[in-house]
């Protein structure tokens, strides 16, 4: 298809700058493939706050339409909530347009199942197919879908947060918890404070308005969290939360305005959910052993997927994981849902804090941390990535080795993990262990073996 330049497509969907490769024909052209494939049926659409999530929205909607989908509008809202939406029986599908933690002249339409999991990759690529070869089932002049505008989705997510086994609201609200909300100007502009709100905390919000004017770089890394830490200890507060524009990613900032950094946020929920409802768990081959810590205490096993969501969703069914997520503060709960829920990870962090009695600083301290180094290698441009990464298998046979996705080697207290991009000529390098220097010189050393072999 000639018009699909400076986009990536992937089976997840499609990706772009919105003026240089992300039109509306793009976005109709998805729709009418997505429609094709999952319906006829109805099928809901949820968007984060960019300033281009309107347009796209319509031209999603339109696409939809034009063969014989209605569509139920959510208007601005999460994408968690709009997983929860869609897995309703008498829905056939969801489209989220978002671009997640990307910069905001982004967009994006991420592609839900019917069951609100993401799409396998068997069915993204049934769709891709269908966007290559124009194959669109179209509906009559009078068989048009509908659109109907749904305002209960977000009230409905905080019920079912606030009706888990696990979460005792009175307790929290108890607790009168003060806490600063960084949204983003993103979607969780709204969730977020109305759980909180729900849970009887004092809320301080910074960047509130969903308005897609991202006002720092949105991913919820602690290099861009300097405004909510000096916000927590200017105002005295228990706790301080960070979430993407799409509201699937949680970082916590302590009590002393220190951020606790992303993979801390799985690790600490994980480790509460074990305490109380001992069980498997299921995380990505790149997150932080602080798990496998937890797992170890409470005497259970950690599965380890490839990298994606959808891949620990499908191996969390099968084994029946209690607790499950990646590293970069998605924690996947599936106790309500399979998918990345940020306000979920929120209420169980306030949760194990009633509970505990301790200060999130205090429970970030019982525990062992590591450092992580996440850093890339960029290759020619025809280098073959998958091949580099294969022959460094060969080199590192015999080893305590991990083949899941790329090649991972286990060390007595350290891991390094070597994966090939799958749509760039990048090779990604991620190691950890206790401290800085070690942790270094894990990188350090594979990057120079990459660099022997591609010369
Ligand atoms: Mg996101």
């Amino acid at each position: 298809m000639s018009d699909l330049k400076n986009l990536m497509i992937s089976v997840s969907g499609v990706r772009g700058i919105v003026g240089d490769g992300l039109t509306p024909e793009v976005a109709m052209k998805f729709a009418q493939a997505y429609g094709s494939e999952m319906g006829p049926g109805t099928i809901v659409v949820g968007r984060d706050s960019r300033a281009t999530g309107e347009m796209i929205k319509y031209a999603v909607c339109a696409g939809l339409m034009s063969v014989g989908c209605n569509v139920v509008d959510l208007g601005i809202c999460s994408t968690p909530t709009t997983e929860l939406v869609t897995e309703k029986p008498e829905h056939a599908g969801g489209i989220i347009i978002t671009a997640s933690h990307n910069p905001r002249e982004w967009n994006a339409l991420k592609l839900l199942a019917a069951n609100g999991l993401f799409l396998t990759a068997e069915a993204g690529d049934k769709i891709l197919r269908r966007v290559n070869n124009n194959d669109f089932n179209f509906a009559a002049w009078d068989k048009m879908g509908k659109v109907n505008q749904y305002d209960a989705a977000v009230p409905e997510h905080i019920a079912k947060i606030l009706d888990l086994p696990l979460i005792d609201a009175q307790l929290i609200r108890g607790k009168k918890f003060k806490i600063v909300v960084d949204s983003c100007n993103g979607a969780g502009g709204t969730v977020v404070p109305q759980l909180l709100a729900e849970l009887g905390c004092e809320v301080v919000h910074l960047n509130p308005e969903p308005n897609g004017f991202f006002p720092r770089n949105p991913e919820p890394i602690p290099a861009n969290l300097g405004e909510l830490s000096a916000a927590v200890k200017q105002n005295g507060a228990d706790l301080g939360v960070a979430v993407d524009p799409d509201v699937d990613r949680l970082a916590l900032v302590s009590e002393k305005g220190e951020p606790l950094g992303e993979e801390y946020t799985l690790a600490c929920v994980t480790r509460y959910i074990l305490t109380k409802t001992p069980g498997d768990v299921v995380v990505n081959a790149s997150t932080s052993r602080m798990v496998d810590d937890a797992a170890g205490d409470a005497g259970v096993k950690v599965y380890r997927s490839k990298v994606g969501e959808i891949n620990v969703a499908v191996m969390a069914q099968e084994i029946d994981a209690v607790i499950c997520g990646e590293g970069n503060g998605g924690v996947m709960y599936p106790a309500i849902h399979i998918g990345r829920d940020a306000p979920v990870g929120i209420a169980l962090v306030l949760q194990y804090m009633a509970e505990s009695g301790a200060a999130i600083s205090e429970l970030y301290g019982q525990i062992p941390h590591y450092v992580m180094i996440k850093d890339k290698i960029e290759l020619p441009f025809d280098a073959d990535a998958k091949g580099v990464v294969k022959q460094l298998e060969t080199m590192h046979a015999g080893e305590n080795l991990d083949l899941i996705d790329g090649l991972k080697v286990l060390y007595d207290n350290s891991w390094v993990h070597i994966r090939a991009s799958n749509t760039e000529p990048i090779i990604r390098v991620i190691a950890e262990s206790p401290a800085q220097a070690e942790t270094e010189a894990l990188v350090e050393q594979f990057k120079t073996k990459v660099r022997e072999i591609t010369g």
